[in-house]
């Protein structure tokens, strides 16, 4: 009998890596990737071996998986990229720094959710404020200093409220006590701790 394989764990098969896409089923045993490793998802996944690809398609994985890994569509995605190009910084930094800086992003970091999927649907439904005005653009810009707060009810929500009593800690950039976080300054790509690399997805659009 066919199994039922996930959409999301289909992308993190794809890309051969843990995306953290469900949240605290990504945790555990349960993952496709724990059981099968990165085996590439479809009838000829075995066969469609990764030694044998090319330079290109090595750059090309590594946008989709930062693409699929920050949930973001490709117009948006070259969109980051021109922003970087154009910054006086690090291109690969500064191209990080602005899909960490999404506010989908940045409440997945906080540790409100387990996941960006969560994060974006607390987003997109209204349940965010910042700097104490509800804000429902999951790729809202978040500079140092702003401070993400969750009203009352949300702190309510069954995907929400673990979270805060088990008290996730934030990424070190970030700070956070109950349901109100701060960015305190904007990561390094070390402190990112992804293993997305940047320079590859510059390489790529740099063609
Ligand atoms: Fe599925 Fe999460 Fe595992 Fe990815 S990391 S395969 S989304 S359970």
């Amino acid at each position: 009998m066919a199994k039922y394989i996930d959409p999301k764990c289909r992308l993190c098969r794809r890309e051969g890596v843990k995306l953290y896409l469900k949240g605290a089923r990504c945790l555990s045993p349960k993952c496709p990737i724990e059981k099968k490793g990165g085996q590439v998802p479809g009838q000829h996944g075995k066969k469609r071996a990764r030694g044998r690809i090319s330079g290109y398609g090595i750059q090309l994985r590594e946008k989709q998986k930062a693409k699929r890994l920050y949930a973001v569509l490709e117009n948006q995605f070259h969109g980051y990229y021109e922003q970087a190009i154009k910054s006086r910084g690090n291109t690969a930094e500064v191209l990080i720094q602005l899909l960490e800086s999404r506010l989908d992003n940045i409440c997945y970091r906080l540790g409100f959710v387990t996941s960006r999927s969560f994060a974006r649907q607390l987003v997109t439904h209204g349940n965010v404020l910042v700097d104490g005005k509800r804000v429902d653009v999951p790729s809202f810009q978040i500079k140092p200093g702003m401070v993400i707060s969750l009203p009352e009810n949300a702190a309510k929500f069954d995907f929400v409220a673990p979270n805060l009593i088990e008290k996730n800690a934030p990424a070190k950039w970030l700070s956070r006590v109950g349901t109100q976080g701060k960015v305190d300054r904007m990561p390094t790509t070390d402190e990112i701790g992804s293993d997305i690399k940047t320079n590859l997805i510059i390489e790529f659009y740099s063609r």
